[in-house]
């Protein structure tokens, strides 16, 4: 049986398993407003990844006791849907998970204007419907989606992608097959009209040099996903790929 390490997975022309240069992302998709019953919401799509965000709020908590005098308080609950993988994943919420929801809060704790809305809560809502890798920096791209949509104050918006390195090359937004054989993985969100970094997560082993050249090819997609952004708020619906 072939081990991961024999799959190649750039060929002899510098492309990708699935085509792309390395330099490039995966077909993207951006909708919002597309719940009836949260304050805001997004669906966005990085190639197969398929993530819904839910926002509510500002609104008084549920659980008085978790008031915050002088701001609101940020919740985020990141869930991966039972049918969102190959294998069917416990419902129950994952270690993973639970770190995961943390990442993303921390990423909009310094982005949402908190102190604007002393003594309630907003929710953050992730539901990955499908997982095909990334689905932290598409959850953050569709939060900072949905929390516009919202109507709540924010500093920037914030998009998120990762960028891998696989067979020494380093790649921009690893898909699952490309994550589970890499030697690296860094996602990345930021907020680049403010020049913020607000993730920044690194699995594996990169040189120094890599780690800003990555960053440089990560800050450049944000900038560009953020455009998108902007176009989805306008026009309700973007996307990249060709039609
Ligand atoms: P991210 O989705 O942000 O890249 P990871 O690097 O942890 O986060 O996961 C990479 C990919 O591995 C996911 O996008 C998903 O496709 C897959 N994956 C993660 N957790 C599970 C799971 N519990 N079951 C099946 N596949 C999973």
């Amino acid at each position: 049986m072939a081990k991961a390490t024999d799959v190649k997975l750039i060929d002899e022309f510098g492309r990708r398993h699935d085509g792309r240069l390395p330099e490039e992302m995966r077909p993207v998709s951006m909708r919002i407003n597309v719940l009836d019953n949260a304050d805001g919401s997004a669906l966005v799509e990085f190639g197969r990844t398929r993530v819904l965000a839910a926002v509510y709020g500002p609104r008084e908590p549920v659980q008085r006791f978790m008031i915050l005098p002088d701001r609101a308080l940020l919740r985020v609950r990141y869930h991966m849907a039972p049918f969102s993988t190959a294998e069917r994943k416990s419902p129950a919420p994952s270690r993973r998970e639970i770190e995961l929801s943390k990442v993303i809060r921390e990423a909009f704790e310094d982005i949402i204007l908190v102190k604007y809305f002393p003594r309630t809560a907003i929710d953050i809502f992730i539901e990955v419907l499908q997982a095909d890798g990334g689905t932290r920096t598409a959850a953050v791209t569709a939060a900072s989606l949905a929390l516009a949509n919202a109507g709540i104050p924010m500093k920037a918006l914030v998009a998120g992608i990762a960028v891998g390195k696989i067979e020494g090359v380093l790649v921009l937004d690893v898909d699952e097959v490309e994550d589970g054989v890499g030697e690296a993985d860094m996602p990345v969100a930021a907020a680049p009209d403010i020049g913020k970094i607000t993730l920044f997560q690194l699995n594996g082993v990169l040189t120094k040099e890599e780690v800003e050249k990555g960053l440089d090819m990560a800050l450049e997609a944000i900038k560009k996903l953020v455009e998108l952004e902007k176009q989805t708020l306008v026009e309700e619906y973007v996307t990249t790929e060709e039609v």
